[in-house]
């Protein structure tokens, strides 16, 4: 074969396979597959979007000060050890490519984001997955999986797909007993969702330990996810190690404003998190009584098993795509009994209970 030839690890590379958004024969699908917001943008997001479109000719603030402005306000941070990224996904990779090559290896938990071994493999650096239990990170596990060539771990928590999460004291006891050589890659993409005493969204990590970097995202509880914007928050030397490892302009200014704004409308952050708590308890009871199998969530989506051969997953998910409803099914990653449903609106939880009850009956 003739023409330019990429390096064996790209070679290999799978790519990130997207929550589905299309069903055959249904016009408009109700898709539940992606983790996105139930109640959309908020409305002032929206019309900081809107404003930015005569500035479309202009490059956009390139360490976009306003929204470091906005999130060191929210969250007390010092605003100069804050990146942001074209989607946390960015930012995820921006790490990998800061801190892994060839030869080295990197941790990351099964049952987790599937984007984690996607990112350390495409810099050539060797991905090793962590066992879990009850579909949860298991921190002795994954002390137990590091060795001299580990240079980052990533973990989620909460966790997507499972909706689960460990708690801050766990937490402590990983940073603390891994090398200051190596970096923890804190995902807290669903911490705006939580309000449990023992949990972190990993900020106060920031403040003792060198070797950390929380991410963080406005794709779900901002309801964002088109503009890719994500942010992280890192110690000193490696904030300014990211900075150098991005591009220049990768923050566009509509992102940077929607963003300011929807940071500001609280009323709409809680209108979410009070939708979400409130469906999030109804689904859980109501897939229970159908005699499925919850995996307990804390997050804008719960994850759920069949155990009957009879009415498997797939044919579930294939039931339900006709019917126009698109769930997160998994062929892999050891999950092919699952469905993933994103909460959505009223009409549309009540609507996929239906129709799961119709399968289930069938
Ligand atoms: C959705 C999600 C992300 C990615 O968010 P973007 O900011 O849209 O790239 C990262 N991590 C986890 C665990 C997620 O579920």
């Amino acid at each position: 074969m003739s023409g330019p030839k990429t390096h064996p690890w790209i070679e290999k590379l799978g790519v990130y396979s997207a929550g589905k958004s299309k069903a055959a024969g249904t016009a408009k699908p109700v898709k539940l597959s992606a983790n996105e917001s139930a109640l959309g943008p908020s409305p002032l997001a929206m019309d900081a979007y809107r404003n930015e479109a005569p500035n479309l000719f202009r490059y956009p603030d390139p360490v976009y000060a306003d929204l470091r402005a906005a999130l060191a306000d929210k969250y007390d941070l010092e605003a100069s050890r804050i990146v942001c990224g074209v989607g946390s996904d960015e930012l995820l990779k921006t790490a990998c490519r800061a801190y892994l090559g060839p030869g080295d290896e990197a941790l990351f938990v099964a049952h987790s984001f599937s984007m984690y071994p996607i990112a350390i493999k495409s810099v050539g650096a060797a991905a090793i997955e962590v066992p879990d239990v009850d579909y949860k990170a298991d921190v002795d596990k994954i002390l137990t999986a590091v060795t001299e060539r580990t240079k980052l771990i990533f973990i989620a928590n909460p966790n997507n797909p499972t909706g689960t999460y460990i708690s801050r004291r766990d937490v402590k006891r990983l940073i603390e007993n891994i090398s200051s050589n190596i970096l923890l890659v804190y995902d807290a993409a669903y911490a705006e969702f939580m309000d449990q005493d023992d949990y972190t969204d990993g900020i106060e990590l920031v403040e003792h330990h060198e070797n950390v970097f929380v991410t963080r995202t406005f794709s779900k509880l901002y309801g964002l996810a088109a503009l890719r914007l994500g942010w992280g928050y890192a110690p000193k030397n490696v904030a300014e190690t990211l900075d150098k490892c991005r591009d220049p302009f990768n923050v566009p200014s509509s992102a940077q404003a929607a963003g300011v704004a929807a940071l500001k409308d609280t009323e709409f952050e809680q209108k979410v998190i009070s939708h979400t708590a409130q469906w999030r308890d109804w689904l859980s009871t109501e897939l229970s009584s159908l005699g499925l199998t919850v995996i307990p969530s804390v997050t804008n989506f719960i994850l759920f098993r069949f155990d009957d051969e009879n009415k498997s997953a797939a044919s579930a998910n294939e039931f339900l795509t006709k019917r126009g409803y698109i769930l997160r099914y998994y062929s892999g990653q050891g999950l092919d009994k699952f469905l993933r449903l994103t909460i959505g609106t009223a009409d549309e939880n009540e609507e996929v209970i239906k129709l799961l009850k119709e399968f289930l009956e069938d």
